[in-house]
């Protein structure tokens, strides 16, 4: 990955393949996103504008920014992504500057997809002050974002994605036609996502013949994607500290995991959705 005035390309190459189920997801984003680019022609025919801003919401660790990889990955786009941490950063300068230094770089390396993680946290409701009146550092931001994606022509193949686990926190201003117009909703897993997700990050290792990845599955309700990679990794760390010889991952070392990685989503919090 190459770094640049807090800017970051990323050129990790993912696949659908790589994310555990999200069927409905996965097709809606190709309707919005790969359609748009594969069929130009028929969608000019037919007066059809692509989205210019899609907007990713749901619960932590769900694989919302892998799934903006994949879209960036198999549509040939630059991938450039910005976070609240590279905005308000004190050593990266003037914030408003690097929305516009993002957007034209976008633009010249077009096909691109500029991804705003957590995008509640640059221009959300909860980070206006009131007591700092109407000029506050993120109005501004959030201003100069609006400005920038009312800029993008449908041609310029700049495509805006945003990533949050707080759609309530979105500035209303951001969510107009023509801006991020199109809303998709990102569930946790369920029964037979967990079986997918648990399959793909145990790809790579060697699993005793009393793993049963249906009944593990069963057993981790709530455990968000990134809660049952890292829950993989416990039960292959836990076998290799019991023996550095070992040879394969066995059913105890996976129980005695989940009694160290807990389940990060509640029904209280998935409510809010
Ligand atoms: P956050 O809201 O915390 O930024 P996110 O929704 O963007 O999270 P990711 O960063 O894409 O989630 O996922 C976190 C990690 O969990 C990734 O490394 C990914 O490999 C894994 N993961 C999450 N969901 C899945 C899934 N459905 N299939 C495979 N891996 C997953």
């Amino acid at each position: 990955p190459s770094i640049s005035r807090g800017l970051q390309v990323d050129i990790e190459q993912t696949t659908w393949d790589d994310i555990g189920g999200l069927e409905e997801v996965k097709k809606k984003l190709q309707q919005s996103v790969t359609w748009p680019i594969s069929y130009r022609n028929a969608y000019e025919r037919l007066g059809l504008k692509p989205s210019r801003g899609i907007l990713l919401y749901g619960p932590p660790g769900c694989s919302k920014t892998s799934l903006v990889k994949v879209i960036a990955t198999i549509s040939g786009a630059s991938f450039i992504s910005i976070n609240g941490a590279h905005l308000y950063s004190p050593y990266v300068g003037d914030s408003e500057k690097i929305i516009s230094s993002t957007f034209q770089r976008a633009r010249s390396a077009s096909p691109s997809i500029v991804f705003f993680d957590e995008i509640d946290a640059i221009v959300g409701k909860r980070s206006f002050d009131k007591s700092h009146g109407r000029d506050s550092v993120q109005e501004r931001i959030l201003s100069m974002l609006l400005n920038e994606m009312d800029g993008i022509e449908g041609a310029s193949g700049v495509l805006v994605m945003g990533a949050t686990n707080r759609p309530d926190m979105i500035d209303a201003a951001l969510l107009r036609p023509g801006r991020f117009d199109r809303l998709i909703f990102v569930p946790p897993p369920d029964l037979e996502a967990r079986r997918q997700i648990l399959r793909i990050h145990t790809l790579n290792m060697p699993l005793s013949n009393d793993v049963v990845l249906d009944d593990l599955a069963e057993k981790t309700e709530f455990y968000s994607g990134a809660d049952l990679k890292n829950l993989c990794r416990e039960a292959a760390m836990i076998a290799l500290r019991e023996t550095i010889s070992v040879q394969s991952i066995e059913m105890r070392h996976f129980s005695e995991a989940m009694k160290n990685v807990q389940p990060s989503l509640t029904l209280e919090a998935l409510k809010q959705y």
